[in-house]
């Protein structure tokens, strides 16, 4: 294999093997997260109007003013946060870039960087491209929801340790983060003086009346941390790849210093329709959680009355189900043979993290699927009920 060696074990992502297995046997695909329908109309037109009107060359560095303005806005408007669009926002090719840039930037190779088990697959890559290292901290499973432990998160710092990556909504569990795990958090990178990522690409996307809380809003933690989100989730366009930091101008020159020569810049006119959609399109973001939500309940209830055993989802596109209770100890092996077997994809959580043995009997199905999407892979996971002997 060709392939340096800190890439070797990153040669392909989980949710690229699991879609092609779904398009090879026509499986429903309830594994990659992405919607199945289309976001704002007003954007799309605003997309369109934008290549017919010539918008169609580079845009600044930092991606297009009126962008920038639009995340300035809207992070003051939602959290009072306040940012100086020219020099503290960076428009980013996807959330991904803007977590690449972040640790490239900002953590020198030896260094450790904290993330939260199961991790979202390009923190680990990312670590490794930068040369660092990461150490990971699990959640854990308390009264059927899960927490970080506070043992566990202190114990994983060292004197090596730059930054902790956070992810709430959390991919892949659902999880939204309680106060208490927040405040954990904040007061760890505070004590230690450490660099937060938070990755909050999920931040609309949270249900049962829940608020997100950006970690950049607790007690000393606005100048150590680079904030990450993007449009994919807010609406409904994850093939697009506009994304963005927030962040304190010390960091934010940083992570332009990685940034600029990753891509240089992304989409104008895509650019220029999210910033359209931000300024213009919170009504239909207002729809945006309920409408999930909806689909959650859905889809938990299939889940359910196969026979798993589900964790609830608190927010994202994910619920994860337990299959052992099916008869089936090992969800990758289950991943792998059900979309010809039953004709639904899933992923399995395990890979999503180091620790086999604590994540291997998970699935993550995505709900972001229309109605009848979810009713048809609903029918044909009734085909699992019958389940088998454990093995
Ligand atoms: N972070 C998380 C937690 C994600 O689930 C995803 C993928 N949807 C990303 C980052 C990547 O986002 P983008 O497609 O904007 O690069
Ligand atoms: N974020 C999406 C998920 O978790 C996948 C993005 C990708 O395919 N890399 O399903």
């Amino acid at each position: 294999m060709r392939t340096v060696d800190r890439l070797q074990p990153f040669t392909s992502t989980i949710f690229a093997e699991i879609s092609t297995l779904a398009a090879e046997t026509g499986a429903v695909n309830l594994g990659q997260g992405f919607p199945d329908t289309d976001g704002p109309a007003g954007m799309l037109a605003a997309a369109k109007a934008a290549i017919d009107g010539g918008m169609n060359q580079y845009p600044p560095g930092d991606g297009l003013p009126e962008l920038r303005r639009a995340v300035a806005a809207q992070v003051e408007r939602d959290y009072g946060l306040v940012h100086d669009p020219d020099g503290e926002v960076l428009v980013t090719v996807g959330a991904s870039e803007g977590i690449a840039a972040a640790v490239l930037g900002l953590v020198e190779p030896g260094r450790e960087v904290i993330l939260i088990e199961p991790f979202y697959d390009s923190y680990a890559a990312t670590v490794a491209m930068a040369g660092a290292r990461r150490v990971v901290v699990p959640l854990v499973e308390d009264g059927g929801r899960y927490r970080l432990d506070p043992d566990m998160l202190r114990g994983a710092v060292t004197e090596k340790t730059a930054a902790i990556i956070v992810n709430s909504p959390h991919n892949p569990t659902g999880t939204v983060l309680s106060d208490d795990d927040l405040r954990l958090i904040a007061e760890t990178c505070v004590e230690r003086d450490l660099l937060c990522f938070t990755d909050e690409v999920y931040e609309y996307l949270l249900f049962d009346g829940r608020a997100h809380r950006p970690l950049a809003t607790f007690d000393g933690m606005r100048e150590r941390t680079v904030r990450i989100s993007g449009a994919a989730k807010a609406f409904n366009v994850t093939g697009w790849k506009i994304g963005w930091i927030t962040a304190p101008r010390e960091l934010a020159d940083a992570c332009r210093a990685a940034k600029q020569w990753l891509t240089f810049t992304g989409a104008t006119p895509l650019q220029h329709a999210v910033a359209h959609a931000l300024d213009h399109e919170t009504a239909w973001l207002a729809g945006l959680a309920p409408d999930l939500q909806a689909k959650r309940d859905l889809l938990t209830k299939a889940l359910v009355d196969v026979g798993f055993e589900v964790h609830p989802s608190e927010g994202t596109y994910f619920v994860t189900a337990d299959a052992r209770r099916l008869g089936y100890d090992d969800a990758g092996a289950l991943c792998r043979e059900m979309p010809r077997t039953v004709g639904v994809a899933a992923v399995p959580v395990a890979a999503l993290a180091d620790d086999q043995a604590r994540w291997g009997h998970l699935l993550r199905f995505a709900f972001a699927k229309r109605e009848e999407v979810l009713a048809d892979g609903a029918r044909r996971l009734a085909g699992l009920s019958g389940g088998r002997e454990a093995t």
